[in-house]
């Protein structure tokens, strides 16, 4: 154990770990106060100074685009209240945690110290909930983990947040990264590989959480009428993640997309293909039923995840509109959100 005094800000969102049993509607739902939160912990955590915020008790299906917004507010404020914090602990749902996680890991960027959302698949006043230990491990990373990005700890395992995805409903590792493997796990120490964004107290924060939240995640499925994009289009949305199956593919022949891609990017609707496998990246050029996608106009995902992909969009359209900056912004990776490509501006 170290002895290294630390500070840290832990900031509260709801989710499962603080959730309570609703007597009412025989359901759980947030209801848990930070202290109380804390009262599940070991005493004893002498070495971490602990500064408390409150900002919602929402269960994370609820969480919208201008959550995100008020959590990267959160964490400038708290930043600029107290200038020797050594990092933040965001406890939140796991539901979409990997969409919030994502939205801050791309509007608070250049910030030095581990962000760390967690969580929880039990609430943490069950004697046998994971919450108690998450936030631990959070707290641990938060306070003394040589890393300086968002990051999602959970059972031991420290995500790139832009990288990860809810894999499972009801085991306790609830989380997997997405190739890359996780960028470190906690064990005795705190083991971090190489390839992360260290600890950098020298850098100054950039905080920008223009959104344009007019983005649509899209799930091809066999059989989908391609009318659905131009329905998409007419809602007035700006932008579109096209779940292809595999490397990108989407149908060509009976109930062909292409049309209605060409169309939607007419009328100024941006068009960007992922896969719906977990593994490997949407790669168009694999096949003709991918690359007519990319004769259309439409654009790769790489191998970003379809969450990482949307939430980057709406930020990505938050700035631009203008074709060219917005095809170049989605192939930069700001964060690591794209792992290596050669088509890729790695930041
Ligand atoms: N429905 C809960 C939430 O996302 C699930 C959880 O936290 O595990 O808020």
């Amino acid at each position: 154990m170290t002895n290294t005094t630390a500070k840290i800000c832990l900031i509260a969102t709801g989710g499962t770990i603080s959730s309570i049993y609703d007597e009412q509607t025989e359901a759980l739902r947030p209801g848990l106060s930070v202290d109380a939160l804390l009262d599940r912990l070991p005493k004893g955590m002498g070495d971490i100074e602990v500064i408390k915020r409150e900002l919602f008790q929402l269960d994370s299906a609820n969480a919208q685009p201008h959550h995100w917004q008020t959590i990267a507010g959160a964490i400038k404020k708290v930043s600029e209240e107290i200038s020797d914090l050594d990092g933040i602990v965001i406890t939140h749902g796991t539901d979409t945690m990997v969409y919030s996680a994502s939205a801050v890991s791309f509007m608070v960027q250049d910030f030095g110290k581990p962000i760390v959302f967690t969580g929880a698949q039990i609430p943490a006043s069950v004697p046998w909930s994971d919450g108690p230990r998450n936030i631990l491990d959070a707290m641990r990373v938060a306070a003394f983990g040589d890393l300086g990005e968002v990051c999602i700890v959970f059972n031991g395992e420290i995500h790139r947040a832009t990288r990860t995805k809810k894999v499972r409903v009801n085991s306790y590792d609830a989380f997997d990264s997405m190739d890359p493997s996780p960028i470190g796990i906690l064990a005795r120490d705190i083991v971090l590989y190489e390839g992360r964004k260290k600890r950098d107290h020298s850098l100054i924060p950039r905080f920008d959480t223009r959104l344009d939240d007019r983005v649509f995640l899209l799930k091809i499925f066999p059989g989908l009428p391609p009318q659905t994009l131009a329905r998409i289009v007419d809602l007035g949305y700006h932008g579109i993640i096209l779940e292809g199956f595999g490397s990108g593919n989407i149908p060509t022949d009976e109930n062909a997309l292409t049309g209605g891609i060409l169309q939607a990017i007419d009328q100024g609707c941006f068009v960007i293909v992922s896969s719906q496998c977990a593994f490997g990246q949407a790669d168009l050029s694999v096949y003709e039923v991918g690359r007519a996608a990319m004769d259309v106009g439409a654009l790769s995902a790489y191998d970003m995840t379809s969450e990482a992909a949307l939430v980057k969009l709406a930020w990505v359209l938050g700035h631009t509109h203008e074709p060219d900056r917005v095809k170049e912004m989605m192939s930069i990776s700001y964060v690591g959100e794209i792992s290596f490509h050669p088509e890729v501006v790695h930041r």
